[in-house]
């Protein structure tokens, strides 16, 4: 095959008028695809379905004391061992939450906000505007959190190693307002990245380098233990190298078992040094008198100690799942030199740029022919892809077949969306 752009005139020509043809014909199926959904599917749900026996009528916690009950604001000793053993911390660094780690993350910005995380007088309102920087593409609720928040973005870009960190360090040295980073240090979403052993020690200096005295390295570790391929690729410590710079009230870690468990009834963990603890746990006080400490127990029961033979069971789900997406990819797309895509080892997400310019028409004909995709400029803060070529794709929720299906649509998509400007441009 050759190169789309190498084509001459006529072949370009012919190869509209084929691939028009094949769309014409997928426009008549009444499709109903869908590949926006970062979810677990319902067999991913079953494997936990055990879950509920580990109750089995004791709600004594290890320290004596009745889950049941108010109380427990950092939540119980055994549920913060199991976010210990998730983000490689010790358990005293640790609070467990209820079931979102998304609920925590606005915990901590908004308690940066007002009253600041350290029980002084910083706070992030203190000063002008506060900003934040956002490595992108990135999680699209990072960005909405933040504009919800009234805070600004700044974006830099990421790679294969994470984001940039002299683009990072230039802007940081010389702004106090900007006050922090969005980080998804394992299987970014969406490109499914690792961060390099010498970008986690970069950003746990970071907060030495800022020129706000107050900047915070928000580590959301959602997909720390995600893995699809075993033994699997270590991301290295961001608390060890906090130790070393003396930044660990700087940094704060989140993750959950949203993916681990139930999407809905898991249990979130964040992690950060003991004044910032502190300081979260007053401002929880007045939320709530304690989270569900019974699904705390049942967590940490059910997966402390166990937790690399459940996600390789997930992963025995998930492979297939990746594998369609990356050889149909390969197959349809590769020779043709039309669009690059990430090819992850874990996480929830492929990441594909098409030609700039062309991923809101990718998207919209995808839609128009019954395949649901997520928003072109989801990825971007704003919803503005700048260049306009980034497509998520999230293969877990979707069946095999559904998969394969959208897949060639996607393909099929990408490839006329394509030719139709190339030729356009003769
Ligand atoms: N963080 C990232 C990077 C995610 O991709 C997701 C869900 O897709 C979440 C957080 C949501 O986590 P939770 O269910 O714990 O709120």
């Amino acid at each position: 095959m050759t190169a789309m752009t190498d084509l001459g005139a006529k072949a370009l020509t012919d190869l509209v008028n084929d691939l028009q043809r094949q769309y014409k014909l997928i426009s008549g199926n009444r499709l109903s695809l869908d590949l926006s959904r970062g979810k677990p599917a319902a067999d991913q749900l079953a494997l936990s379905e055990d879950i509920e026996s580990t109750i089995n009528d004791n709600f004594r916690a290890e320290d004596g004391s009745d889950a049941r009950n108010y109380g427990g604001l950092r939540g119980v000793s055994e549920a913060r061992e199991l976010g210990a053993e998730i983000l490689g911390v010790p358990a005293s660094q640790v609070l467990a939450g209820g079931n979102s780690s998304l609920s925590l993350m606005h915990l901590v910005i908004s308690t940066a906000l007002n009253k600041g995380l350290w029980q002084d007088e910083r706070n992030w309102s203190a000063g002008g505007e506060p900003s934040i920087i956002t490595p992108v593409p990135g999680y699209d609720r990072h960005f909405t959190l933040s504009e919800a928040l009234g805070i600004a973005m700044i974006t830099i870009p990421m790679d294969d190693q994470g984001p940039d960190l002299e683009s990072l360090w230039s802007l940081v040295e010389d702004k106090p307002d900007i006050k922090g980073i969005w980080c998804v240090p394992k299987y970014s979403n969406p490109t499914g990245c690792i961060y390099s052993n010498a970008v986690v020690e970069g950003l746990a200096q970071t907060p030495n380098k800022a020129a706000a005295d107050d900047f915070v390295v928000l580590w959301d570790n959602a997909y720390a233990v995600h893995d699809l391929t075993f033994p699997p690729q270590k991301l290295a410590s961001i608390y060890e190298a906090s130790l070393k710079y003396g930044t660990e009230d700087h940094i704060v870690q989140f993750t959950s078992t949203s993916k681990i468990t139930f999407a809905g009834a898991g249990v979130a963990f964040l992690a950060s040094g003991s004044r910032v603890l502190d300081a979260l746990e007053a401002e929880l006080a007045y939320q709530t008198i304690g989270p569900d400490k019974v699904n705390q127990l049942r967590h940490a029961r059910y997966l402390r100690g166990r937790i690399e033979p459940h996600m390789r069971a997930h992963a025995e789900l998930l492979k297939p799942k990746f594998n369609i997406v990356l050889e149909t990819l390969e197959a349809e797309l590769a020779e043709l030199g039309i669009a690059e895509w990430t090819r992850p080892s874990g996480g929830y997400f492929v990441s594909v740029d098409v030609t700039p310019g062309l991923a809101t028409k990718v998207i919209e004909l995808a839609r128009d022919v019954g395949l649901s995709l997520t928003p072109a400029g989801a990825t971007f803060p704003y919803g503005n892809d700048p260049l306009d070529r980034n497509v998520r794709i999230a293969p877990t929720f979707a069946g095999l077949d559904e998969l394969s299906e959208s897949m060639q649509v996607l393909t099929l998509c990408i490839k006329l969306a394509t030719a139709q400007s190339l030729i356009g441009n003769i």
